[in-house]
């Protein structure tokens, strides 16, 4: 007879950038992963994604933690914090490095715009222009020379490169189904000029760690997940389901961000809303 499979317990996580206060659109992410992880009976963890030194700012992170308290969502465990872990981002790039699969990107954002409106087709996905590539071409020599001039540069995972060796991937997203894991990304940056790992990269090395079944986050960022999928593969992580969800947008149509003047959840909490007006506000009972 065959043994029931036990389930796995399910965890989600709620992953905020303390560069702002949070506004409407973090409060439905946050009640989002907070529901799919209590609709299982799992877990629910939280995560500071603070790699951004300049940006971050400690008023910011308490303000999270208030928040979401008031809020009514309450995580398990510590928070992680990706300023603690730059050794973790650090080993797997040099994984990468070994599998020679990283190049150093000299470009300035403006030579990088220049490139793409100087070509008459310049490959775009869903989040804009992507990387034409101008690095991955140099010869050895010129790089040599540029590395030894002192000028900064960032490290792109070479896509095409990384593709042979994975071979075809698809990963799963509960409501647009399954998924090809293509290179539509473009070489993406996986350590900055200014910090030794990216977004891309934390992300995908806490995920793991934290040991996250389903990752739960806004639409805008649907094609990273194709980026995840194969940084997983290459690098040996789970593979957790994820599901993207909408995102929230002010009245008159745009997205809320935390340079424009959304309003934050603690200025609704200091007009005297309640934590229920809140998530009615956002579409939650
Ligand atoms: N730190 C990211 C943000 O605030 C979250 C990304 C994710 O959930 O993967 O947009």
């Amino acid at each position: 007879m065959t043994q029931p499979r036990t389930a796995l317990q399910v965890v989600t996580r709620f992953a905020p950038s303390p560069t702002g206060y949070m506004h409407l659109g973090h409060a439905y992410a946050a009640i989002f992963a907070w529901n799919a992880a209590r609709e299982r009976n799992g877990r629910f963890l939280l995560r500071i994604e603070d790699i951004d030194r300049d940006r971050c700012r400690p008023e910011f992170e308490d303000a999270i933690f208030e928040d979401l308290h008031w809020l009514g969502l309450d995580w398990a465990g510590q928070p992680r914090r990706q300023s603690d872990n730059m050794s973790d981002y650090k080993r797997a790039l040099n994984k990468l490095h070994a599998l020679d699969l990283l190049y150093p990107c000299f470009c300035t954002r403006k030579e990088i715009q220049a490139e793409i409106s100087n070509a008459d087709a310049a490959p775009h996905n869903t989040d804009g222009p992507i990387y034409p590539g101008i690095c991955r071409t140099l010869t050895p020599k010129e790089r040599d020379v540029r590395l030894s001039s002192g000028v900064p540069y960032a490290l792109r995972l070479d896509m095409t490169k990384a593709h042979a060796i994975t071979g075809p991937l698809t990963w799963n997203d509960r409501e647009q189904g399954i998924n090809n894991a293509d290179a539509a990304a473009g070489d993406v940056v996986l350590a900055r000029k200014d910090v030794p790992t990216s977004y891309h990269l934390a992300v995908t090395l806490d995920d793991h760690r934290q040991r996250v079944t389903l990752v739960t986050r806004g639409m805008d960022l649907f094609h990273s997940s194709s980026v995840h999928r194969l940084l997983q593969s290459l690098l040996g992580l789970n593979i957790p389901e994820w599901q993207h969800h909408k995102l929230i947008m002010s009245k008159d149509g745009r997205r809320l961000s935390k340079r424009g003047r959304a309003l934050t959840i603690s200025a609704l909490r200091r007009a005297g809303e309640s934590p229920a007006s809140v998530r009615s506000m956002v579409g939650f009972d």
